[in-house]
């Protein structure tokens, strides 16, 4: 037992030494009604520049208040697993919401995004076969591919000829091509059309992971394949989270009928876990109509989108090539993003450093998100905060 704790110690200590223990903040409360853009944190009022609350709606009143409705109706907890007695009413027709959105014959409501993708890897690919995945694919899906016990390759980032050369190595035991559709911490987007054809050509499943595009990314919100023009047929397994861009909780896999009976039957994520709450699955049903009736929410992040590039290339900071809202401000080591996250908390702003492993060693950034909550006024003050503390801090790939 001694030993054990000391060998805890040491890890923690070394993470420190290194500049990568990661902390916690917390959220005291929110400053301005309706909206998690202002936080309260050790008694200050910040301006989030982190959240993935794309649209605005995480503290939306209708939200709550279809939260509130259900649990008045039906309790705070489903008390069950959706197999036994947890599937209800909420579930069902929000789960029928979400195929129709994403226009799929069937939906399958799951407790989160990384419990999706465990998943689908897992029911879709096993041993003696091989998963070929996107270098920067999010942490639950390259998860999901080990866990699933399958020959896990990962090409280089949104590189579909890459990829391509994994398949063809052994296009008889390829079952499963993946990949984020907007990538998580770097905001570009996949190549869908081009993975499509591949994983056609080899007869493999495409899964597209668009946990950071639903709702957000395309004028009507139906994410990386309405951005790209890509038909749903060609992506047969579409994952989306709720927690993101609808402000909600929770997660689905949208398909074709027969790929939902499937994981039904043998997604262990699926089967052995309690039901969501349906207040949870209440306010998902919420977010889905208000992130459709109020296009303006993307077209003023669009608008922000804009303004924080042009303002922030123009003060000289280093941000990736992404149009999307995620803006990673690239630069490269720890100590720097660590100071810069320093110096913008201080300005007023909550920025938060995303160090390695969530980023490859060497890519240290800032990850900054917009959402429709922020105003132009508070997006400028972020680029002239950027600004300042970019000034002399190192670049891109620094050591
Ligand atoms: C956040 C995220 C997930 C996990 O979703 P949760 O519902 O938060 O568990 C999965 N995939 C991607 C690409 C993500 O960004």
């Amino acid at each position: 037992m001694k030993r054990a704790a000391h060998a805890l110690e040491a890890e923690l200590s070394r993470l420190e030494a290194a500049q990568l223990r990661r902390r916690r903040i917390t959220a005291e409360g929110f400053a301005e009604p309706g909206s998690r853009a202002l936080l309260t944190v050790r008694g200050r009022t910040l301006v989030d520049f982190s959240s993935n609350d794309y649209l605005g709606l995480a503290r939306h009143p209708a939200l709550a208040g279809a939260m509130r409705a259900a649990a008045d109706a039906a309790g705070a907890g489903s008390a069950a697993s959706h197999l036994v007695t947890g599937h209800g009413a909420e579930h069902q027709q929000l789960e029928e919401e979400l195929a129709a959105f994403t226009g799929r014959a069937r939906a399958l409501l799951f407790s989160s995004g990384y419990m999706a993708n465990l998943a689908v890897i897992g029911a879709l690919a096993g041993r003696g076969e091989r998963v070929v995945l996107d270098r920067l694919s999010h942490a639950s899906l390259i998860d999901g591919a080990r866990l699933s016990g399958a020959d896990l390759r990962r090409y280089a980032h949104a590189d579909a000829r890459a990829a391509a050369h994994f398949v063809d190595e052994d296009p008889e035991h390829t079952a499963l091509i993946g990949t984020d559709g907007v990538f998580s911490m770097d905001g570009d987007l996949a190549p869908v059309a081009e993975l499509a054809q591949l994983a056609r050509r080899a007869g493999a499943w495409l899964v597209v992971d668009d946990a950071h595009g639903l709702g957000v990314v395309g004028a009507g919100g139906g994410g990386t394949l309405e951005e790209q023009g890509v038909e749903s047929s060609e992506v047969p397994v579409l994952i989306g989270t709720l927690g993101k861009a609808f402000g909600s909780f929770g997660a689905f896999v949208a398909g074709e009928a027969a790929l939902i009976d499937y994981l039904t039957q043998k997604a262990r994520s699926y089967i052995y876990t309690t039901a969501l709450p349906q207040p949870v699955a209440a306010a998902s049903r919420a977010a889905l109509k208000v992130a459709q009736s109020e296009g303006w929410r993307r077209t003023h992040l669009t608008a922000l989108i804009g303004r924080f590039r042009r303002r922030a290339l123009g003060c000289g900071v280093p941000l990736a090539a992404s149009g999307t809202a995620i803006q990673p401000v690239m630069l490269g080591s720890e100590a720097a993003v660590l100071a810069a996250q320093r110096a913008l908390e201080a300005a007023g702003f909550c920025v938060v450093a995303i160090r390695p492993p969530t980023v490859p060693p060497g890519s240290a950034r800032l990850r900054v998100t917009l959402t429709a909550a922020h105003t132009e006024a508070q997006v400028d003050r972020l680029t002239d905060a950027l600004g300042e503390a970019c000034t002399g801090l190192a670049g891109p790939g620094a050591a």
